[in-house]
């Protein structure tokens, strides 16, 4: 059955896998919703964005984002309001940075209405795959890649767009390990870092297992230059409290600038906590911690808003840091974010956008 929602040709599935999802258990990114978005830029022009049923997309071995990694993508999130109504966290600000993504890999720019309206088409087809709010949310993926079919080494002319999501349980998130590898790094100045870049995370992908190896969840990423300054925790961006002033890298270029970074340190600030963006170097840390003034170390990212910290692997010692309970100020920022995104707290700063 083919119809227009919100001028968005529309091919509905012919059957919905929903009654089968059992919400209370659902493996994260493995059930994805019925139908998603795709816009093809071809011939120099973007050609209207249809949703369709989610499904194969077609391509040949040639494809230049298999072979060259011309590919970046977003994660957001949609939550169910206390309210039961549908919300989406700071949507134009993954559209904002996906179209820096694409400059920096020499992709063609997306319009706003391919991905804003396209988004919210979506959702408003799907709301019924977003699950309450204490099941959890519904992971929503944008991915944008070349699409030329063809084997020379320069940008594509043509790009394929899509959405799609998955619903994902409420994120119980286990305080983590982190350990510093001086081995590797995950960007160098003038590279990919800044750039939510597909390539960014393949080359993540054996530095991690060689921390899951020996007993860490994720890397703390240490600067490409000197080996010295931290950048980011896994996929995340990382925020250390020291003596009451909460501290995190300043965006250098090689560290990808996070919305709930951004949204964490605004809202810390508002609420008079000393914030300070700047180049934080494992030695202060080190140092820090043998004074007794490490007192936080946390994630920030979509997955989990706020991921504690339990211990940081560096040259062969562990510094443990304090109990989770004892954390305050993450533990408000934690809360203070959640109640924002599903309603429990008014939004002073037009964060939600409901569908
Ligand atoms: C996506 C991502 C983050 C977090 O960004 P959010 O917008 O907060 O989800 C941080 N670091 C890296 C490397 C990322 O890819």
């Amino acid at each position: 059955m083919s119809v227009l929602t919100s001028q968005i040709r529309t091919t509905l599935t012919e059957k919905s896998s929903l009654p089968e999802v059992d919400f209370n258990n659902v493996p994260f990114g493995r059930v994805f919703s019925d139908h998603m978005l795709v816009a093809q830029f071809e011939d120099g022009a973007w050609k209207d964005p249809e949703i369709v049923p989610y499904g194969p997309l077609p391509f040949y071995p040639s494809l230049m984002a298999l072979n060259y990694g011309q590919s970046i993508f977003e994660g957001m999130k949609a939550f169910r309001g206390i309210e039961g109504d549908v919300r989406m966290f700071r949507p134009r600000a993954n559209f904002e940075r996906m179209n820096k993504s694409a400059a920096r890999m020499s992709m063609q720019q997306l319009p706003e209405h391919v991905f804003l309206d396209g988004l919210r088409a979506l959702l408003e087809l799907d709301k019924g795959w977003v699950p309450s709010e204490e099941q959890g949310s519904l992971y929503i993926r944008p991915l944008y890649f070349a699409s030329d079919q063809f084997i020379g080494v320069h940008s594509s002319e043509n790009y394929t767009f899509t959405i799609f999501t998955c619903p994902v349980g409420a994120y119980y998130s286990r305080p983590v390990n982190l350990v510093v590898n001086k081995d590797f790094v995950r960007a160098a100045p003038g590279g990919t870092g800044a750039a939510k870049a597909a390539g960014n995370y393949a080359g993540a992908m054996l530095p991690d297992k060689i921390a899951k190896s020996q007993g860490y969840d994720n890397v703390l990423w240490l600067d490409a230059k000197e080996l010295t300054n931290v950048e980011e925790c896994g996929t995340m961006n990382v925020f250390f409290i020291i003596d009451g002033t909460v501290i995190t890298p300043n965006l250098s270029g090689t560290i990808l600038p996070g919305i709930n970074r951004a949204s964490a340190i605004k809202l810390l600030k508002d609420n008079g906590y000393k914030v300070e963006e700047r180049p934080i170097s494992i030695h202060e840390i080190e140092a820090a911690y043998m004074d007794g003034k490490l007192e936080d170390c946390f994630g920030a990212g979509t997955a989990a808003t706020i991921s504690h910290v339990a211990k940081i692997g560096y040259a062969g010692r562990d510094m443990i840091l304090p109990p989770v309970e004892d954390r305050a100020i993450s533990n408000w920022v934690k809360e203070t974010m959640h109640d924002i995104k599903t309603g429990a707290k008014s939004d002073p700063y037009g964060w939600i956008e409901r569908v």
